[in-house]
């Protein structure tokens, strides 16, 4: 296989371990980064910030050996464990014994995948470089010194874009024919806080779970860290009532959480600080076409698919777009046209599908899971999936714990809502669930 120079815009989370993938092939890489080195400066003031990982990234992790040192620094999440005003707890397992989501650190994930990217001798990071143009003929980019001010032309064979959201070369591909585009912004945006360890760095609430707090149009979820600590994020609107513009102090938060989430409160002592100092973030999603310009220029990861964090998926995405790349290098060799093709081709469907995904989950967590009918129609799938798991896997299930495209999952997931609606309207179903003759109903609506 001819050995390409390759430029990298952005060496966040798809952009390192896309590096490590063409490193891999022989290929030469160097990697721009706006930000310093976050092996060497403290970002976001040292907070823990998490992010959910599942099937997809553990494979793309594995295919460059590093899923092994990555379990050690992941917590599993089994469950769902939903809190109520009153502070009672629901539970909900998120797929069959033993199988988890993992809590792992965005820092500490993205340092590991700079080090292995960096040891395979291949791979040069330059820090401090902000893309500013992108010269899609010749695969040419500018990059810019923050603190000189000094401009860097870097010509390539390859040039990718993993810049995230708002991505400087998806931005030169937009004044380019032909370049669909469209960035919608959520009513909701979301604000960090933190539930510090207990004594001796013990969790204070259930360790290994994903915790919810629904509360219809709002909500406010944690994760775990290693040292203790959970991050909360509360999902809120921007705007109406209640939501970021009306609680506008404080003392308005505060009084707030303590109707509403007082359970969480009680365990948030940095509750003042944290609301405080931490932003109000938005939501955006970003969808665009084609990816891939002039067979030298591809998007990947957030830049080309930024999407909702609310089926904990974005990530596990992007991990995926270098799964399936690799698989094109594999078939293809040198064959940039065609492999390039076959990318935007293969994925833009699939994160299309997990977009919409994303967004319904978001109405799930929020508001369903302290939902009754909503709870009982997942038991009742989660019964028949048990005897017939050849026939039914739940949609939760096909997204987190398989490889199945996204698109196929959304598609398979509306026919199983279709079913259930069938289901819920037999009489006695609250008392014959169990019962052949809901199996049976099922299996002929299959
Ligand atoms: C609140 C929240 C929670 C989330 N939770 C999850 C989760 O649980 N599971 C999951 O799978 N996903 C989650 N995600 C999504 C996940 O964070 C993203 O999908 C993922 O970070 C995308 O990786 P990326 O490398 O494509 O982009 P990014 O992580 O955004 O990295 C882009 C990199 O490019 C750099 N950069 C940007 N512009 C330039 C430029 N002009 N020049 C040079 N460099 C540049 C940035 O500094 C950064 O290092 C969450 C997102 C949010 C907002």
């Amino acid at each position: 296989m001819e050995s390409k120079q390759v430029t990298i815009s952005g060496a966040g989370l798809v952009g390192s371990l896309l590096s490590i993938y063409l490193a891999q092939k022989g290929h030469r890489i160097r990697i721009f980064e706006r930000r310093l080195d976050p092996r060497k400066t403290l970002i976001d003031g040292g907070r823990s910030i998490n992010l959910a990982l599942s099937d997809r990234g553990w494979k793309a992790l594995e295919g460059v050996g590093l899923e092994g040192e990555i379990r050690k620094m992941a917590i599993p999440m089994y469950r769902r464990v939903m809190h109520a005003v009153d502070g009672s707890l629901s539970f909900q397992p998120y797929g069959k014994e033993g199988q988890a989501i993992y809590s792992v650190s965005r820092a500490g994930l993205n340092a590991k995948l700079m080090d292995l990217a960096e040891k395979t001798g291949k791979v040069n990071i330059i820090f401090d470089q902000r893309c500013l143009d992108v010269d899609l003929h010749a695969a040419e980019a500018v990059f810019e010194n923050q603190s000189s001010g000094e401009r860097n032309y870097v010509k390539a064979d390859l040039l990718f874009g993993a810049d995230g959201a708002f991505s400087m070369v998806r931005g030169a591909m937009q004044k380019t024919d032909r370049f669909n585009y469209s960035q919608h912004y959520i009513e909701h945006a979301y604000k960090e806080l933190t539930i510090p360890p207990g004594e001796d760095g013990k969790h204070l609430i259930e360790k290994e779970a994903l915790h919810i707090w629904p509360r219809g149009n709002y909500m406010l979820i944690a994760l775990p860290n290693l040292d203790g600590s959970f991050t909360c994020t509360l999902f809120f609107p921007h705007e109406g009532k209640p939501s970021f513009e009306s609680i506008d102090t404080t003392e308005k938060a505060r009084d707030f959480f303590s109707k509403v989430f007082p359970d969480a409160l009680a365990l948030m002592p940095d509750f003042d600080v944290d609301w405080e100092q931490n932003p109000i973030s938005s939501l955006v999603i970003i969808r665009c076409f084609p990816w891939t310009s002039n067979n030298k220029v591809a998007l990947i990861g957030d830049a080309s698919h930024a999407i909702v964090p609310f089926y904990g998926q974005g990530m596990n995405c992007g991990f995926e777009d270098c799964t399936v790349l690799n698989q094109l290098m594999e078939k293809y060799g040198d064959d940039w046209y065609t492999i390039f093709g076959e990318f935007e081709k293969e994925r833009k469907p699939n994160a299309d599908a997990i977009a919409d995904l994303a967004m319904r989950n978001f109405i799930e967590m929020r508001d369903l899971t302290g939902d009754e009918d909503f709870l009982f129609r997942k038991k009742i799938e989660g019964w028949f999936s048990a005897k017939h798991p050849d026939k039914w896997l739940p949609l939760y299930s096909m997204v987190t714990f398989s490889h199945i495209p996204y698109s196929e999952a959304l598609a398979e997931g509306v026919r199983q809502d279709r079913i259930m609606d069938e289901i819920m309207k037999m009489p006695d179903i609250n008392t014959n669930w169990q019962s052949v003759a809901v199996e049976e109903k099922i299996l002929s609506l299959l």
